[in-house]
């Protein structure tokens, strides 16, 4: 009946209590009662859809599923505490000993050590495959390969990459396409649309949007999420029903906050274009950007992450930092409040430089999430801090 996603992530609301309320309340219980031993017995033996404890499900759990499912066309999904609980959890339910994961290099910076680091312990590896190597990801490809692994656009140096082709190759090696969608939203860019078998979101981005809680969620094929399902239901990785609920009611506002983000992070991004301190400027959007057409069949809007390389090196992008004064110097983004970073000495320290380089992080490569203040305020003080880093 409600076909638009932006009505879907309104009027998608848990069923109405005796109370006839208008806003879904919170529903903090941990468990849930049952009428009879036998209705008891059923429901732990999966013969009856319904909330036993809030570890498997919860109302304002399910609420949040439901609607991220319909947003971005998935079947089923799990909700989680974090974004990396949802791809640890994701992983570690579709991943035996000895199975092997192909992934783009450009992830982020904790999945890659969570692939390099962890998951080893059970033996599973990962072969990386550059973004300019997309073409050649078959090479990549083993005979114990499970999964296909990306985010686009990438984290921090927003490249796109091509997720057709990716559904593609996922699909004729009998590989499960897992994409890490934090960056675009549900409503920017719908990867089962193009192959995805699964999507993975951290919710404490700007699903949130303000900064407030964390979380995460998978969505995507019934089977698999089964899976997911019964890992996390014995492994406990839950989404707490109140940050459950702030998610969902954050969905509701999510089109026209990530329009506005979208809309104040192309002027930014045009800004820094024409700026002599700015060497690249890459967004999306940007005619400049080198999958701009690919952006474009992509994404509804360039998302709300610019990434500049500013002239000078380390030693300029410090001082572009240390001049900033609206702007926050934060580790978030997504938020209504706009951040910049400088992923080479901050999220990304602990990888190698040559992986750094890989993965598009040169020294001086700036990245602002650009929030929902006035554009003219976002600007002048970009300006100003471009300024003081030239001297
Ligand atoms: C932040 C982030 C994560 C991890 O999410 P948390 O909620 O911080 O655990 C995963 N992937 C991407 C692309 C992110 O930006």
């Amino acid at each position: 009946m409600h076909e638009n996603l932006e009505t879907l992530a309104i009027r998608n609301q848990a069923e109405r209590s005796q109370y006839l309320e208008h806003s879904v309340p919170i529903y903090l219980t941990s468990s849930y009662v049952f009428e009879d031993a036998e209705d008891m017995r059923a429901s732990f033996a999966d013969e009856k859809d319904r909330n036993i404890y809030s570890r498997y499900s919860n109302p304002n759990t399910s609420e949040f599923i439901d609607k991220i499912c319909k947003m971005e066309g998935a079947e089923r999904g799990y909700a989680f505490a974090t974004g990396m609980s949802a791809v640890f959890s994701t992983f570690g339910a579709l991943l035996s000993a000895g199975d092997h994961v192909v992934s783009c290099r450009s992830i982020f910076g904790s999945t890659q050590t969570m692939l390099n680091t962890i998951l080893p312990k059970w033996d599973i590896t990962t072969s990386y495959f550059k973004i300019t190597e997309t073409e050649q990801l078959e090479d990549f490809i083993q005979p114990n390969t499970k999964v296909i692994y990306a985010e686009s656009p990438t984290n921090p140096a927003v490249d796109i990459l091509d997720l057709e082709y990716l559904g593609k190759i996922a699909k004729k090696h009998n590989l499960i396409l897992i994409i890490d969608n934090c960056f675009a939203t549900p409503y920017l860019q719908q990867p089962i649309k193009f192959g995805a078998d699964l999507v993975i979101h951290s919710a404490t981005k700007m699903i949130d949007g303000q900064g407030r809680v964390l979380g995460g969620v998978t969505v995507g094929k019934a089977d698999l999420i089964k899976k997911i399902y019964l890992f996390s239901r014995n492994t406990g990785p839950a989404l707490s029903p109140f940050n459950a609920w702030v998610l969902s009611k954050s969905l509701e506002t999510l089109p026209v906050r990530a329009d506005k983000h979208c809309e104040n992070a192309l002027k930014v991004a045009e800004f820094l274009e024409t700026h002599p301190q700015v060497d690249t400027v890459k967004y999306p959007f940007l005619k400049s950007h080198p999958q701009y057409q690919l952006g474009k069949k992509q994404m509804k809007h360039g998302g709300g992450i610019v990434a500049f390389q500013i002239k000078g090196g380390v030693q300029a992008g410090q001082k572009f930092l240390n001049s900033i004064k609206l702007l926050s110097l934060s580790a978030n983004l997504g938020d209504t409040r706009s951040i910049v970073t400088h992923p080479a000495s901050t999220t990304h320290a602990k990888v190698t430089e040559e992986e750094r380089l890989e993965a598009g992080i040169t020294a001086g490569l700036v990245r602002i999430s650009v929030g929902l203040e006035h554009i003219d305020d976002i600007i002048s003080d970009l300006k100003q801090a471009l300024e003081n880093a030239k001297h």
